[in-house]
């Protein structure tokens, strides 16, 4: 069993199927340019080995498939299909929705259940501000799509004090009315708002979020599961009823009647003491950690018998395990385009 002194083991993986997104948003990419896809992208066929090894080695349990933008990678479709086969206890997508209408049958056809949508803001001007590209309409009926289909949503919002923190309790209402569990992302210290002003004046943290919503929600915090990442709330009493009857609710979050939301609190409350991921790079890559930028080559493991790739992969794993923060996300260079979130 490869498990590091504070008893953390790799259960939950990442996988970056391309490094091209179609979005070029402000707190991801510099400069507003469109990602493009790695040179030496594995193939499909690569990927999926690459996935069947890692459960093999470390019993990975849950896969989330990411990039880049996962949805526009030509092989998005036959990695699903690949890595629906091999058993994992659940596999899911981050995406940010501009082609999930497109993507639907795909989706379905291959048991996906649960899905998380990027989604900073229901403005449509701040939304071509942040993404810098996309059609918040297309995002919205790919969200409705999805729903009328019984998946089950999450909406990550990364607050930003200058462009959409005043839709902190938009997106709230929005997704209490759907049964939808919002997300709300400290800004990471990563890539180009490392060592920038930038960081310090966008950020907005989890005790400003929490008094923003306090205003017009009661809310208790609840309990998540060790290696979950986000604090999760739940909306208790009255107040909460009277919004989600007022915006149109299908019904809300669970058996309790109650919605809930959470804050993935990476500055303000660090959750690397349980951490359990593991992340693969569309380029052949494996990172410990998001918060260090040391990477483990494994293109040499995908040319080997199994047995041998596995011992070999026991080592770099053992190693990666390693690179993991403390205590803390403590910022990096790398780009989040790169690793996947
Ligand atoms: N394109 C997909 C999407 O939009 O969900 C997957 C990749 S994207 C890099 C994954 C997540 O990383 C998104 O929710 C995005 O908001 C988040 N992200 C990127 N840079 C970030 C930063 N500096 N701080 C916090 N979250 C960030």
């Amino acid at each position: 069993m490869i498990v590091d002194h504070q008893g953390r083991q790799f259960k939950s993986l990442r996988v970056s199927i391309t490094a091209a997104c179609n979005y070029a948003c402000t707190y991801c990419v510099p400069n507003g340019k469109k990602l493009v896809a790695a040179q030496d992208e594995l193939t499909t066929d690569q990927l999926v080995r690459a996935v069947r090894l890692l459960i093999s080695t470390v019993g990975i349990e849950k896969l989330r498939i990411t990039g880049g933008e996962p949805l526009i990678s030509p092989k998005f479709d036959s990695f699903l299909q690949g890595v629906s086969r091999l058993g994992l206890q659940d596999v899911s997508v981050t995406t940010n929705a501009q082609f999930l209408e497109k993507k639907a049958t795909v989706l379905l056809e291959n048991g996906i259940k649960r899905l998380n949508i990027s989604l900073d803001t229901l403005n449509p001007l701040a939304f071509s501000k942040i993404a810098r590209s996309g059609d918040l309409n297309t995002v919205l009926r790919g969200i409705e799509t999805m729903l009328e289909a019984g998946v089950t949503l999450k909406i990550n919002m990364v607050p930003l004090r200058s462009s959409n923190k005043d839709q902190i309790l938009t997106l709230l209402r929005f997704c209490l009315a759907r049964n939808i569990e919002l997300r709300f992302i400290e800004l990471m210290n990563m890539g180009h708002l490392q060592h920038s002003s930038t960081y310090q004046n966008e950020f907005v943290g989890q005790d400003e979020i929490l008094q923003i919503i306090g205003e017009h929600y009661e809310f208790a915090r609840t309990g998540s599961a060790y290696d979950s990442t986000s604090v999760r709330y739940e909306i208790i009493g009255p107040e909460a009823d009277k919004h989600i009857t007022g915006a149109g609710s299908r019904g809300i979050t669970d058996e309790t009647g109650r919605g809930h939301f959470g804050i993935i609190a990476n500055e303000s409350e660090p959750f690397c003491r349980s951490c359990t991921r593991l992340r693969l790079s569309s380029n052949g890559y494996l990172y410990g950690c998001l918060s260090n930028s040391r990477r483990h080559a494994i293109h040499p493991i995908l040319e080997m018998e199994d047995d041998q790739a596995v011992s070999h992969l026991q080592a770099i794993l053992s190693n990666a395990l390693k690179d993991k923060q403390d205590k803390q996300f403590v910022g990096e260079y790398t780009v989040m385009k790169f690793i996947g979130g």
